[in-house]
């Protein structure tokens, strides 16, 4: 019962038929779209179906002459009528052959440029997705959109466009030539044929239904092996190996689950299908003999008639497939259209550009939750301005809402309500890349790619924008400069999958370095320097300072010695400013800060004395 529990909703007949109308005509407007998809490669294509056409309008002449020479052996007793016969389908078949092997190349190629195609459009298309999307969605079920979801797309539609159109042009020479040859037995076959028709298309249905489940299945699975893979430290620091492979089994079981279902269906639809097939030739074979024996037709005839209906049955047989092939390429390319079609929440199309940011900061009113969690409204009406120049530090407890802030900063996301302006220009009105060479962000946790230090430390930044100077300047201001060039690579050192190769104060550093390159106005330090030891953060800061001034700061520090030096501290807790003013003032309001601050000196004040 699970094949039929498919259709989604719906209790009324009526709402069911529309949907299934509405569902049909989706597929259809998916197929036409793919093969708009195809359009820059027209002449290549044309070309294949030219070569399609001839190779299979050889084919239907052999059968023809196949009686030909049986009866030239049987009947005319004639020497020159069989060379005749023999020589014509030698010919024919030689030409059919080779135009399906250029046909063969043209589609196939036509298809690669195709896939990559996809690609490349569904690629841009996540890329350009809102960060709140990538919240909700598991990289795993991204890659297998990209990778098994584009390559059924394309190679589905290919072959089975190639298979229809064969099977067409065959089904319409072959009927020609069925009703040349005997009418009559055409009758019969007729008759038979429409079971045939029926048995595919409704296979087709269930299979289309199935697959969708299958290749979900396998995405699930696909996720809890990127996941694993993806913290193998973490794995192997809580030896769960055995937990991940079970895992990872128990989800391929479903699908196996899945695929036994499949297997019951395919072998029922082979089993049928072959049954109707011989049932018919049986019945021709048996009315044929007696149109033979009477003298209505010949045995050559008898001969060409059957083995055209074995090709008609091929070809119907082939059609059937089509569909559910085809149904299977619907079936990934609405997964794929659904990403490409898919329009970011937050779009990068301002075009606010100016000679000079100042840098002046002001949440006015700002109102946040994750679209991810809607319910959860993480900033409360928060308001605070940051002045040109000023270094200000936001503290409070943990979750608390300061990367939040910094997130709204970034334009990752939009805020419910309320404004976040720079220099008095709400930021989503700056154009996407002036915005981000104005604004620079150190994370809280650094992200470094699989590439050399030099292009980490370049990262996003054309090539008239960078020299090896200022890489080495920024390096040094990030206190990163000294053990880049120990290293044995120096600068071209590889930094490893997600900046494995590096200490975790190696990788902040060179994350500084990267933000410092672009000599921004604004600089975000979200718990930057926090894998630092003190002698080195206290090194970066120092340089942070002399080289900084006239540039606006945001830092996000626990440690106490960070945030005495800033200029003003800024307290939230619980998505709400509670307090703020210079340390000295805090201090003396003996507030949340003052309470910090003892807890921090209390914690050290025990260090002490237990060392
Ligand atoms: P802080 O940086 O002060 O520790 P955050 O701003 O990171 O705090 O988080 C504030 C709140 O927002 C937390 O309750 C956290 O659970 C939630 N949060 C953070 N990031 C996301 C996210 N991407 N999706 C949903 N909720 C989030
Ligand atoms: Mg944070």
């Amino acid at each position: 019962e699970p094949l039929l529990a498919g259709g989604r909703g719906g209790n009324k007949e009526n709402d069911k038929d529309s949907e299934k109308d509405k569902k049909k005509g989706k597929s259809a407007g998916t197929v036409l779209r793919l093969l708009k998809f195809s359009k820059p490669d027209l002449p290549l294509v044309l070309a294949g179906f030219i070569f399609l056409t001839v190779s299979a309008s050889g084919e239907i002449f052999i059968p023809y002459y196949t009686g030909r020479v049986v009866d030239g052996i049987v009947i005319d007793k004639s020497q020159a009528e069989f060379t005749h016969s023999i020589i014509v389908m030698a010919l024919i078949s030689a030409a059919s052959a080779v135009t399906a092997g250029l046909r063969g190349g043209c589609m196939f190629i036509a298809n690669r440029r195709l896939n990559l195609r996809i690609r490349n459009t569904l690629f841009s298309s996540i890329v350009n997705q809102d960060v709140g999307f990538f919240d909700t969605v598991q990289t795993g079920d991204i890659t297998s959109r990209l990778t098994s979801d584009t390559t059924t797309m394309s190679d589905t539609l290919g072959l089975n466009i190639n298979i229809f159109l064969r099977s067409l042009i065959k089904a319409i020479g072959v009927l020609f030539f069925m009703f040349k040859l005997s009418w009559r037995l055409t009758i019969v076959t007729f008759i038979g044929l429409p079971c045939l028709l029926a048995v595919s298309k409704i296979y087709g249905n269930y299979y289309k239904k199935l697959q969708e489940k299958v290749q979900d299945s396998l995405a699930v699975a696909n996720n809890v092996a990127e996941e694993a893979c993806s913290t193998m430290r973490t794995v192997r620091s809580f030896a769960n190996e055995n937990g991940e492979i079970l895992r990872y089994a128990d989800k391929l079981n479903e699908t196996y689950k899945l695929y036994k279902t499949q297997a019951v269906m395919y072998s029922g639809f082979v089993w049928s299908n072959m049954l109707f097939e011989l049932a018919l030739t049986v019945s021709v074979l048996y009315y044929g003999g007696h149109l033979v024996l009477d003298g209505t037709i010949s045995g050559g005839t008898l001969i060409s008639f059957i083995l055209y209906q074995i090709q008609l049955g091929d070809c119907v047989d082939s059609m059937g497939y089509v569909y559910t092939g085809l149904m299977q390429a619907v079936g990934a390319s609405e997964k794929v259209f659904e990403y490409i079609d898919r329009k970011p929440s937050i779009s990068h199309h301002g075009n606010v550009i100016c000679d000079k940011i100042q840098g002046y900061i002001e949440f006015k009113n700002v109102c946040f939750s994750y679209p991810s969690r809607p319910d959860v409204q993480v900033l409360k009406n928060i308001s605070f301005t940051v002045e040109p120049g000023e270094v200000v530090a936001l503290v409070g407890p943990s979750g608390g809402g300061k990367t939040s802030c910094v997130n709204l900063l970034e334009y990752f996301y939009k805020p419910d309500s309320g404004d976040v302006l720079l220099d008095n220009i709400p930021i989503h009105q700056y154009d996407h890349h002036f915005l981000h060479k104005q604004i620079s962000l150190v994370g809280q946790e650094p992200v470094l790619y699989a590439r050399s230090i030099e292009e980490n430390i370049r990262y996003g930044l054309h090539d008239d924008e960078w020299n090896t100077e200022a890489i080495e300047t920024a390096a040094d201001l990030a206190n990163a400069h000294k053990f880049i060039t120990e290293l044995k690579e120096g600068y071209k050192t590889q930094a490893g999958e997600k900046g494995v190769q590096l200490s975790g104060g190696q990788k902040q550093r060179v994350a500084i370095a990267r933000a410092l390159l672009r000599r921004p106005q604004v600089l975000l330090l979200d718990e930057a320097t926090s894998a630092l030891d003190s002698e080195s953060e206290y090194l970066v800061q120092q340089a942070l300072y002399k080289n900084l001034s006239g540039r606006t700061v945001i830092i996000i520090a626990h440690r106490l010695s960070t945030v005495e030096k800033a200029d003003r501290i800024i307290v939230i807790e619980k998505g709400e400013v509670i307090e703020q003013g210079s340390h000295i003032q805090l201090l003396s309001e003996r507030g949340v800060y003052a309470n910090l601050v003892k807890r921090q000196l209390l914690l050290t004040d025990s260090q002490w004395s237990s060392s």
